[in-house]
């Protein structure tokens, strides 16, 4: 028994959705799940399959991304999620996944431009890419730089995290988070799906506009504005 078993429980399962939805190859990505009160998240340990995964496996990490208890090293990617922790304070759920069609637009350097009502109903924006690192960065400490690239980018378009919980890492992949760790694996299946359509539009379509202003506005806004009156009150 651990005062963690619960993020440990929860990050497990979390992890395992990753193959189960199709987002991983092998031992590729991770998930964490965090517990703001006691500071630290669980993490997916580094380079264990996931079919072998227990809850135990689980690396318990603070959020300056020092090991606080576990028998196994974390995620490479570790550094990255503990800086988005200590800057967001109202997330408790972050993924990193290499999905197919996400990370081949980040690996074009693209936002994925907003063509349709689906992508509306979750964001009102493109989907940001940032750009690569500067090498002084990828030299230097490039988990944590990466999470601060992360920052850096949706500051600098002037966007919430509240609000648009998923971003492309150019050259590298897509990151999500949200409020739970099953809220950031879902907007990890949802940004897979919109970047699949997306590529697809374009195919159909080459230069193609993006969708007109009053549309994203109304199925962003029935989702999630004041007066949203999408579903039965659910996930948030
Ligand atoms: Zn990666």
């Amino acid at each position: 028994m651990s005062k963690y078993d619960h993020i440990r429980n929860i990050a497990h399962k979390a992890n395992l959705q990753l193959p189960e939805q199709g987002l991983v190859l092998f031992t590729f990505g991770n998930v964490s799940a965090a517990d703001r009160n006691l500071r630290v998240f669980a993490i997916k340990p580094s380079g264990v399959p996931y079919e072998e995964l227990t809850p135990d496996d689980m690396v318990i990490v603070d959020f300056d991304g020092i090991t606080v208890e576990g028998k196994l090293r974390p995620s490479s990617d570790t550094l990255t999620h503990a800086v988005l922790y200590k800057q967001w304070d109202r997330i408790e759920g972050i993924v990193h996944t290499h999905s197919t069609y996400a990370t081949a637009w980040a690996q074009t350097l693209r936002d994925i431009p907003i063509y349709g009502t689906t992508h509306a109903d979750h964001l009102a924006y493109d989907i940001p890419c940032a750009p690569p690192m500067e090498d002084s960065m990828i030299r230097g400490n490039y988990e944590q730089e990466t999470g601060f690239q992360i920052i850096d980018c949706l500051n600098q378009k002037g966007l919430r995290y509240e609000e648009v919980e998923m971003m492309l890492v150019g050259n590298h992949g897509p990151f999500t988070w949200g409020r739970s760790p099953e809220k950031a694996v879902y907007n990890s299946a949802v940004l897979e799906e919109l970047a699949k359509m997306a590529y697809l539009s374009e195919q159909i379509r080459p230069g193609l506009d993006r969708m007109k202003k009053t549309l994203i506005q109304k199925h962003y806004e029935r989702k999630h504005g004041p007066g949203s009156y999408y579903g039965q009150g659910g996930m948030r």
